[in-house]
């Protein structure tokens, strides 16, 4: 039998994924045999996938879009307390003893903001959107009690889920739309934005074309958004290509200190891979095979 350790990920649409350079960087400095491969699952397909895995020999795997909440609804996957009460997980560890579920999302967030040496306790946080990366994320801030507020374009989806992150933590989650976005901005310390909002087809948007008070203007937007952010503000984009979005420019221009999306990507990997190997990976490394995955793709275009 072969030695080689398997692992993968697991997504549909997967062809854009950077997690297996990153995963094969952080085994091959480590010196572990394995290999990490990115496998189309289709989501009807997704339960006997998990159990293949397990049956060829898998030790872990990584689940993205679209079945992080889908694959909790296995009864023969344990989750950690904390997937279990966000409702998604995007980490599989196969043990002897059964198949666990974690979620490394919102760590990954946490860890990127840390290491650009921004503090969160006790911060105000503003959350911009409320899909799956958002309610990880906003569980975590939540669940630490800082000040919270979500807002999304589809208000109602923000709303429903600051009144089940207040449930479960206790915290008074408030939640709302774009109206009041700048006042939102104003009232944040660290805002952390995880719509689609530029990358893709969304590239030439930022959520400030999505509110009436801000100008489109760019000069006028400028003196705007000065007012509004201040150098102590942190925005924290976590879309990772391109690695300035539209809206991180615009706060950047504004004087914010801003961070992209890339550090996420690999402290949820690294955290991951930890959780499979019992062993701390070289983040540095899978933050230049990352990198370097970018600017590959970027000279593709
Ligand atoms: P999702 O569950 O599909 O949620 C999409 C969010 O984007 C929703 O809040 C949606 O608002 C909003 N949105 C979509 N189109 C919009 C538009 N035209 N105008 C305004 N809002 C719009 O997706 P997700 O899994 O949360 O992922 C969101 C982003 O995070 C993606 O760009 C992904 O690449 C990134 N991400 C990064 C990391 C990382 O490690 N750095 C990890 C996970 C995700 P509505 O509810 O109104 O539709």
């Amino acid at each position: 039998m072969s030695n080689v350790q398997k692992y993968g990920v697991f997504g549909d649409p997967i062809h854009h994924s950077l997690s297996p350079v990153m995963h094969n960087a952080a085994f091959s400095n480590l010196g572990i045999p394995a290999v990490y491969e990115a496998f189309l699952v289709k989501p009807g397909d997704l339960e006997h996938a998990v159990l293949k895995a397990k049956d060829d020999g898998f030790r872990g795997l990584n689940i993205t879009i679209p079945h992080k909440e889908s694959v909790l609804k296995f009864d023969f996957i344990s989750p950690d307390p904390f997937s279990k009460m966000v409702g998604a997980a995007n980490t599989l560890r196969f043990l002897p003893t059964g198949i666990e579920a974690f979620n490394t999302d919102a760590m990954g967030a946490l860890l990127a903001l840390e290491s650009e040496n921004c503090s969160t306790d006790g911060k105000n946080i503003l959350v911009i959107g409320a899909g799956g990366a958002s309610r990880s994320i906003s569980f975590l801030f939540g669940q630490r009690q800082n000040p919270l507020k979500i807002i999304n374009r589809t208000a109602e989806k923000a709303e429903k889920l600051a009144a089940e992150i207040s449930g479960k933590t206790g915290n008074n989650v408030s939640a709302g739309g774009f109206s009041n976005l700048l006042d939102d901005v104003e009232w944040a310390d660290i805002i952390i934005q995880t719509t689609e909002l530029g990358m893709g087809k969304y590239e030439s948007v930022s959520v400030f074309d999505q509110t009436e008070s801000v100008d489109s203007d760019e000069n006028l937007r400028n003196n705007l958004l000065k007012k509004y952010l201040t150098p102590n503000t942190v925005v924290f984009d976590i879309v990772y290509n391109p690695k300035e979005t539209k809206f991180l420019k615009e706060a950047r221009t504004a004087g914010a200190k801003t961070i992209n999306g890339t550090m996420m990507l690999v402290y949820q990997g690294a955290l991951a891979f930890e959780l499979w190997t019992g062993q701390k990976p070289d983040v540095s490394v899978m933050k230049d095979a990352v990198l370097k995955a970018l600017d590959a793709k970027q000279n593709e275009k």
